[in-house]
């Protein structure tokens, strides 16, 4: 199968950029230039955002069962082509196929729970003070026209989760996808398009992405922002749209503790946070990242996650047998360099990997460390690849100050058996989202989103078309 051209989507129509400016696209398992996608020019810009206000004027007025229907078409049509279209994304993004699969079949999912979501966008009538005659009514309004800007570790999944909410809550909704891989996000907005979505309701842009942003956020046409993307460069966009009082949603980056307690059930620790920490290369927002173990277990917590880490088989992630893909860019490469180097030179010790892969393409070896120093970079900073960071504690209460040290605030795990250990890392955590005993487990019907510098405002459950809706009171009094 060949890798497409990717153009912008306008108006119901695939087009070059107006200048016919394009950007190369490349494998990250070989280093080769696959592909192009279009580079938007600001004309380009301005008529997607002129078709999307038309879009929504129509799109506001489908009803929820109208809506639902197209959503639902577009989530089969996801399905039909998943084979396709995680060919694609394994190709633009370095994740082993199985991954890719799995990411295209759960968009279709969330498709499908937000278009049934949209059916209990409710209101409510509230009884008013003194005169029952007047007749007080809460309304949910969609926010408007939506730019979305979606990174590049899910191509997929991070673009549905605010498609998916914003349609179904009746937004129209710009989105500029991420350029290093391109064609799969294409893919989804194609079975959005196919599915029979009005001209106008969706747009989908590439571009420079500073320069977009800083030409939508402003643009009268713009109603709301959602991005997902690092802590840094989401700060500066809800500055921009704060400047002119867009609403906001932020998903962005995470250092997710991992607090193994001294009675935990270690087997199911590692097999469970093995394949979370190496799963897509360890490029994911709520990866575990510092890992926290009681002494008494740390030895043998350290041995087996990095057997673990030994054994994975590291490639091509369009070979069956690859285990682990190459980082998505080389920006992923240098940065693990650093990380190990510093980690090294404040006493860490590799436990395994550790090392970038003699062969072309983005690859460094799934990596422990442990005893990390706990000023290390990559005890602070968001690693964001396949490396863990191991550090001892001796009583809960040192854990818990460990973890909720640092600004980030999205994603934590805990192996504990129990009950009140469970009961008081859930109160003392600070984190968006805590799986005890467990891998993690998002869907579109759980909340998704961080506290602290992680960000706000969700990508799941009834709380995320909140994101997209905007509430008024109108009272009517009978006469
Ligand atoms: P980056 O901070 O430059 O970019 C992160 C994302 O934001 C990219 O998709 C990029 O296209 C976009 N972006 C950057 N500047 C922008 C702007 N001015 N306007 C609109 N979009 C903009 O870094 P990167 O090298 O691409 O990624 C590295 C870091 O980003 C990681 O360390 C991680 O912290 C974070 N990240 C987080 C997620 C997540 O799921 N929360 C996803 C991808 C990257």
């Amino acid at each position: 199968m060949t890798y497409p051209d990717t153009q912008l989507f306008v108006n119901d129509q695939w087009l070059d950029a107006a200048d016919e400016r394009s950007i190369p696209v490349r494998n990250p398992a070989t280093g080769q230039v696959i592909g192009t996608v279009a580079h938007a020019t600001r004309e380009d810009l301005d008529s997607a955002l002129d078709s999307l206000q038309r879009g929504f004027d129509v799109w506001r007025n489908h009803t929820p069962a109208e809506r639902s229907k197209i959503m639902r078409k577009a989530a089969d049509l996801v399905r039909t082509r998943a084979d396709e279209i995680a060919r694609l994304l394994t190709l633009e993004q370095g994740k082993p196929l199985a991954e890719a699969r799995g990411e295209t079949l759960a968009a279709a999912d969330i498709i499908d729970w937000f278009a049934e979501e949209g059916f209990r966008v409710y209101g409510r009538l509230v009884p008013h003070r003194s005169n029952l005659a007047v007749k007080q009514m809460v309304i949910k309004d969609p926010v408007g026209p939506v730019a979305a800007f979606a990174p590049w570790n899910f191509p997929i999944n991070q673009v549905v989760r605010k498609v998916a909410a914003g349609l179904a809550s009746g937004c129209s909704m710009i989105v500029k996808a991420p350029e290093e891989t391109p064609a799969s996000p294409a893919a989804l907005v194609r079975a959005f398009q196919d599915a029979g979505l009005p001209a106008g309701v969706l747009a989908l842009v590439y571009g420079d992405p500073a320069e977009i942003s800083s030409y939508l956020i402003p643009h009268p046409v713009i109603r709301k922002i959602t991005f997902t993307g690092s802590t840094h460069v989401g700060k500066q966009l809800a500055a921009l749209a704060g400047k002119h009082m867009k609403r906001v949603s932020m998903e962005l980056g995470g250092h997710a503790p991992v607090i193994v307690c001294e009675d935990a059930d270690l087997e199911l620790a590692v097999k469970t946070m093995g394949p979370a920490k190496f799963r897509n290369a360890g490029q994911v927002c709520i990866s575990p990242t510092r890992f926290l173990v009681h002494e008494s277990v740390r030895h043998d917590f350290s041995r087996a996650l990095a057997e673990f880490a030994d054994g994975l088989k590291v490639g091509d992630g369009l070979a069956h047998d690859t285990e682990m893909g190459p980082l998505a860019n080389t920006r992923r490469v240098t940065a693990m360099e650093a990380l190990q180097e510093d980690a090294v030179q404040r006493g860490a010790e590799v436990l395994s990997g550790g090392r970038g892969l003699d062969k072309a393409g983005n690859f460094w070896a799934p990596t422990v460390l442990g005893d990390v120093s706990a000023d290390a970079r990559v005890f602070n900073e968001e690693p964001f690849g396949p490396m863990a960071a191991i550090r001892g504690f001796t009583c809960l209460d040192e854990a818990i100050t460990e973890a909720n040290r640092l600004s980030y605030g999205l994603a934590g795990y805990a192996f504990t058996r129990s009950l009140s250990t469970a009961d008081r890392l859930t109160r003392k955590v600070e984190v968006g989202m805590l799986w005890i005993n467990m891998p993690s487990s998002p869907s579109g019907e759980l909340p998704f989103g961080g506290v602290k510098d992680s960000g706000y405002g969700s990508e799941g459950g009834p709380e995320a078309m909140e994101c997209y809706l905007a509430t008024r009171a109108v009272s009517i009094m009978h006469r």
